[in-house]
């Protein structure tokens, strides 16, 4: 197993990434379940630039993506399925997971498996492994790959990279924003992406019935911690009532940010099965993945989601007591500037 936390130069782990990718001929692409902009921009953009190598490609994911990211060049490729039965001469690439089981696809096991990620704890269950705490996206990391391959950006290699910086930075919101990051959006830009395009499209492509539920929601918020904690609430009741699926809740976290005193968000989404899914966003210095590591999940400093089985009464207090105290401490740090 070759694994690198960093420092991604030609001789590094991404030069050896790029190396085994030209030589080999067909591959499967994979990132984690219920897909967002940066696990379809980094499977996309690989997608595209597999095929300018004339390489085999097809892509799997366990659930189908957002309704506003289906026009996006390439989305039809995307065939949704919980199981694949690889043949094994199949390279396996895997963006954007942790583990390998995020992905919710099984028979991926025994392939040989390349792991890009940028999520702090990557298990490093590749063949080859590579992950970057630093990048703001996995698609950051996929542009270096492709650029180490000698594969040009083209329009729609560049608007899968743009998408995927778009969404995971929550629109040039997060502090994981480097100068690399605007370094390769203007590359974008050069290849023809429209930024004025992809924000309309990404962000104000709500269906009526969204709209009803971003009342809802703000409806029934709740503020504690002297109003610097929102907490959200939704449940299978709440969609119907507003004609929207859960796959209409993306982007919804982060409307309580917006108001200047809240530090932080946390949705709790109730769903009939007993299992409880908790999303998490922040500003600054606010910590949410440590809370959600205690909860056995994962992600960023200001975005971190788990899961949790059982009734949202018997958790709300503890995962509410946690937040709390990432802000003091996120707090004690705020910049100024
Ligand atoms: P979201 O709140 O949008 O579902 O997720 C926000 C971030 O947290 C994403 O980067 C996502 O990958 C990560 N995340 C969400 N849920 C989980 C989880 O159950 N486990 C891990 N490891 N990461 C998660
Ligand atoms: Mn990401």
């Amino acid at each position: 197993m070759i694994s690198e936390q960093s420092g991604p130069g030609p001789d590094g782990i991404i030069g050896q990434i790029g190396r085994e990718i030209l030589q080999r001929e067909r591959f499967i692409l994979t990132s984690h379940a219920r897909p967002d902009g940066d696990s379809i921009g980094s499977q996309l953009a690989m997608a595209f630039a597999l095929d300018a190598l004339g390489k085999q490609v097809r892509i799997v994911n366990a659930d189908p993506a957002p309704e506003h990211y289906q026009d996006f060049p390439g989305m039809e490729r995307i065939e949704i399925a919980s199981r694949v039965t690889a043949r094994p001469d199949e390279t396996v690439i895997v963006m954007e997971c942790s583990d390998l089981a995020r992905t919710g696809v099984e028979g991926l096991e025994s392939q040989f498996i390349i792991n890009i990620d940028h999520h702090a704890g990557n298990r490093l269950y590749g063949a080859l492994n590579w992950y970057d705490e630093s990048a703001a996206a996995c698609a950051e990391m996929v542009f270096d790959l492709i650029r180490t391959m000698g594969v040009p950006l083209d329009l729609e290699i560049g608007t899968h990279i743009y998408l995927g910086i778009l969404t995971d930075t929550g629109s040039f919101h997060h502090s994981n924003i480097t100068p690399r990051t605007f370094d390769i959006c203007r590359q974008a830009v050069e290849a023809g992406v429209n930024p004025a395009t992809m924000a309309r499209r990404v962000f104000d492509s709500n269906s009526f019935g969204k709209l009803k539920l971003i009342g809802a929601l703000l409806d029934s918020m709740e503020l504690v911690d002297e109003g610097r904690l929102a907490v959200l609430y939704m449940d299978d009741q709440m969609l119907a009532a507003c004609g929207c699926t859960p796959n209409d809740t993306e982007g919804l976290i982060n409307l309580p940010l917006t108001a200047r005193e809240i530090q932080a968000v946390v949705f709790f989404k109730v769903s009939s099965d007993d299992l409880l899914r908790v999303s998490m966003r922040s500003k600054y210095d606010v910590d949410v993945r440590k809370v959600a590591n205690q909860f056995g999940g994962g992600g960023h400093k200001n975005a971190a989601g788990f899961t949790v089985e059982g009734r949202l009464a018997n958790v709300r207090a503890s995962i509410i007591e946690r937040l709390i105290g990432a802000i003091a401490e996120g707090l004690q740090t705020r910049p100024t500037a």
